[in-house]
């Protein structure tokens, strides 16, 4: 398939992903109308929504990144190509390569790294460079022994094993009775993060094919691949890939679920693929892998981790295995300033702020998603551990806010979004989301009594049944840490943003 071969190849490849789906179709059908000669291939998203639609013009190991093309540039960009030129005029990067993959080295597609990544915008969707799964299904063991000794954890919190090794999961499952099934939990559902959705949108072969893989090294019989109902690219994109890979007689089926942010919860996320019209998290233990999908051993991952297991079953030697958090962490970053969503990967050991293109200038951010930790610094490497011990989240997710932010305002907003959208199954997370959104309220009458939310908090995040509540104080707890002064002027009638009407 032309979107797999080298930069040698004279190609015009159009990224389409959902955020600009009519203009880059509109892009990529004026294209090929333009083409006699040379290939157009639709590829999947970049990563970077700033620069859609973009296209890369490609021959002789060199690539012209064109962002933010309209039809009429598209047919200039294909007439210069078959004329025998890289068209570089106007570019917003010319990269060089002879590995096959021309990408540029500085702006958004250049931060951090592009391993996981390196074939978003490069390669059409249902394209396979090698079927690893292929591999594993021949050395099964090597596989599972490989993952575990490189302690390779989960990523995202729809995962089975979010922070976790996920070869114990592996074993687990395993051992337990019944046929297992792997699912790819791909309903990510936070508008705030967004490499799931990039992953599914254009690299979906990958992630099918590191399912693949895992089904072979947990002896699993079938991969069901969960989506959210609304992401309509990703469920098209999947069934494509479906379609493309050598499942090698494992079954795949393709399900989706509501656009909804509990139902990317692990246990939900089952509840929602055998049909249940109300979603409550599972009390565990026992947790997925002993009794999951229709009480058979499961295993969950988010299409991040299958792309990172895959990643690591390609080049086990790019890994870093004795750190404590081996490989890559996909973060989007949004929020005041930035100009479009932008999905970047960073090794684990790099800092957070290497995600933040220069000048993107924020009062705090909120890492980790929904109920991400509030910051004043980026200056945080993006392992696990070390985003664990500075209270951020793992989650990929960077949302950035200027300063005309308030952080109270913030953490009630997040606050109400516990009590709103929380399954109602567990009291702690049902009523203690209901009384972190009253004393924040309390600030705003005089009386700030941050040991008491403190308390709450800690209750709510080791009593909840599942990560929702767990992870819900997480904006209170770390927006008090960074920012309790401006909090508490808010009892002292002020809001030093002048954000919160009722205090100004
Ligand atoms: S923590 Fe919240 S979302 Fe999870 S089971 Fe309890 S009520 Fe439901």
């Amino acid at each position: 398939m032309v979107g797999t071969e080298a930069a040698t190849t004279p190609a015009i490849r159009v990224a389409v992903g959902s955020a600009e789906h009519d203009r880059a179709n509109g892009v990529l059908e004026a294209a090929r109308e333009a083409a006699t000669d040379v290939h157009i291939v639709e590829t999947g998203p970049t990563g970077a929504a700033a620069l859609a639609p973009v296209v890369l013009a490609t021959a002789d190991d060199r690539t012209a990144v064109h962002a933010n093309v309209s039809p009429d540039r598209a047919r200039e960009l294909v007439e210069t190509l078959e004329a025998g030129d890289v068209p570089t005029d106007d570019a917003h990067a010319v990269a060089e390569s002879d590995e096959g993959i021309s990408m540029p080295k500085t702006g958004p597609l250049a931060a951090g790294q592009r391993h996981v990544l390196a074939r978003c915008g490069w390669a059409a969707p249902a394209a396979l460079d090698e079927s690893l799964a292929e591999r594993a299904r021949d050395e099964p063991e090597d596989l599972f022994e490989a993952v575990a000794g490189a302690g390779l954890l989960g990523r995202g919190r729809g995962d089975g094993h979010t922070d976790e090794s996920i070869a114990e999961g592996w074993e687990t499952a395993r051992r337990s009775d019944g046929e297992t099934v792997v699912v790819v939990n791909g309903n990510e559902s936070d508008p705030a993060v967004g490499g799931d959705r990039l992953l599914l949108e254009s690299r979906p072969a990958e992630v099918l094919d590191g399912a693949l893989a895992v089904a072979a090294a947990v002896e699993a019989t079938d991969v069901v691949v969960y989506l959210n109902e609304d992401d309509d690219l990703a469920a098209q994109r999947v069934r494509e890939a479906v379609e493309n890979v050598d499942a090698g007689g494992t079954e795949i089926d393709v399900v989706a679920g509501p656009d909804r942010y509990i139902a990317g919860e692990m246990t939900m996320a089952l509840e929602a693929m055998e049909g249940a019209d109300r979603l409550e998290a599972r009390l565990r233990p026992p947790g997925p892998s002993e009794v999951g999908l229709y009480g058979r051993p499961t295993v969950v991952h988010t299409p991040r981790t299958l792309a990172q297991v895959r990643a690591f079953a390609a080049a086990p030697d790019e890994f870093e295995t004795s750190a404590a958090d081996p490989g890559s962490r996909l973060l989007t970053v949004t929020g005041d300033g930035v100009t479009g969503p932008t999905t970047v990967e960073l090794a684990t050991d790099t800092a957070l702020a290497e995600a933040v293109a220069d000048g993107e200038e924020y009062k705090m951010a909120c890492v980790g998603g929904r109920f991400g930790g509030i910051t004043r610094s980026l200056d945080v490497p993006a392992s696990a551990p070390a985003l664990a011990g500075a209270r951020l989240g793992t989650e990929g997710g960077i949302e950035l806010f200027d300063g005309a932010t308030c952080a109270l305002e913030f953490a009630g907003a997040r606050a109400k979004f516990a009590r709103e959208a929380n399954c109602g199954r567990c009291v702690p997370c049902r009523e203690g989301s209901k009384q972190l959104v009253e004393l924040l309220r309390d600030v705003y009458d005089g009386n700030f009594q941050p040991s008491e939310l403190r308390e709450l908090s800690r209750v709510v995040a080791e009593s909840s049944t599942c990560e929702f509540g767990q992870a819900a104080p997480r904006p209170v707890t770390t927006a008090m840490d960074a920012f309790e002064r401006e909090i508490a002027a808010h009892a002292e009638g002020r809001c030093p943003s002048g954000v919160c009407t009722e205090t100004n």
